[in-house]
């Protein structure tokens, strides 16, 4: 099964949601990067959120981005997705490896640290939208829930989870946001709190065989999904992309390059892909110039 996102909202319209399952996408990042598991969980998490944001926005040309800086042993996380369900992220140290939490958990927000998390939407406006909150939890999700009251003064609910296997590989990942709309009836919003108070973990749930829409199910009264849409790691770095960079290094470290390498590799930080450039081809750079 391929990895896929709804969204909707319920009957009454007192909120909308966005669900996804993300295992695959968030396997693929993982793999490329070659994570241990508390960084495994880290970017899945910051990927699943970012996937279901680019559903929130209006055209496919348009990105949200969420970059995460901190002291922890990660440094950072930088996640890019776009409306049309292609996510792409990287961790600055892939190979974090902390005790787990007292409770057996993976310690995302100690592998994190103190941090400042970013959101930048470009919505082909002269100026991107952009938001930043200081991670009180580190956790991701409750983070994404302070970020979405704080700066955009919608109320949500955030579930993240990456569950990882024995073998590192991932064994579930997903994601739920659900935002209140704004004549929502109070009666259904503590509903909804008291019903979360019961929801126990979205990735034990999905192992057990639920589906994401299940889940929603049994936080929200008769769900409506609008839109059903496919989602994938993909980067959409190129040669010529690479090309470009290069030129924006400038004529004369071009060619002091050239005086010191052979050839140099461009290695893309979002997907490990190398590229290979000789010294001639440098040269026919450095000439168009
Ligand atoms: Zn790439």
């Amino acid at each position: 099964m391929k990895d896929y996102m709804i969204r909707g909202t319920d009957k009454e319209r007192n909120f909308r949601f966005f669900g996804a399952n993300t295992k695959h996408m968030v396997g693929t990042a993982c793999d490329k990067h070659q994570t241990t598991p508390v960084v495994s969980a880290a970017l899945g998490r910051t990927m699943t959120g970012a996937a279901m944001m680019s559903r929130m926005l209006k055209r496919d040309s348009d990105r949200v981005s969420i970059i995460i800086k901190g002291d922890g042993p990660i440094g950072g996380i930088i996640v890019e997705a776009d409306g049309t369900g292609n996510v792409k992220g990287y961790p600055y140290h892939a190979q974090v490896d902390i005790p787990n939490k007292p409770n057996g958990k993976l310690d995302v927000s100690g592998a994190i640290g103190n941090a400042v998390m970013t959101v930048i939407k470009d919505l082909g406006l002269k100026e991107p939208y952009t938001g930043q909150v200081a991670m009180l939890s580190g956790e991701i999700a409750e983070d994404l829930t302070f970020y979405f009251a704080t700066s955009e003064q919608t109320n949500s609910v955030v579930i993240l989870g990456v569950l990882v296997d024995v073998d590192y590989s991932i064994k579930e990942a997903g994601g739920i946001i659900i935002q209140v709309l704004p004549n929502a009836k109070d009666e259904a919003i503590s509903a909804l709190e008291d019903k979360l108070k019961s929801f126990e973990s979205l990735t034990e749930y999905l192992d057990e065989g639920k589906s994401i829409e299940d889940m929603i199910g049994m936080l929200l009264d008769e769900v409506d999904i609008m839109e059903e849409t496919e989602i994938e790691f993909r980067c959409d770095c190129s040669r010529h992309r690479m090309e470009r960079g290069l030129i924006s290094i400038g004529k004369k470290e071009l060619e002091e390059i050239m005086q010191e390498e052979e050839n140099i590799e461009l290695v893309c930080h979002f997907c490990n892909e190398k590229y290979q450039f000789s010294q001639d081809e440098i040269r026919e750079i450095v000439k168009s110039l």
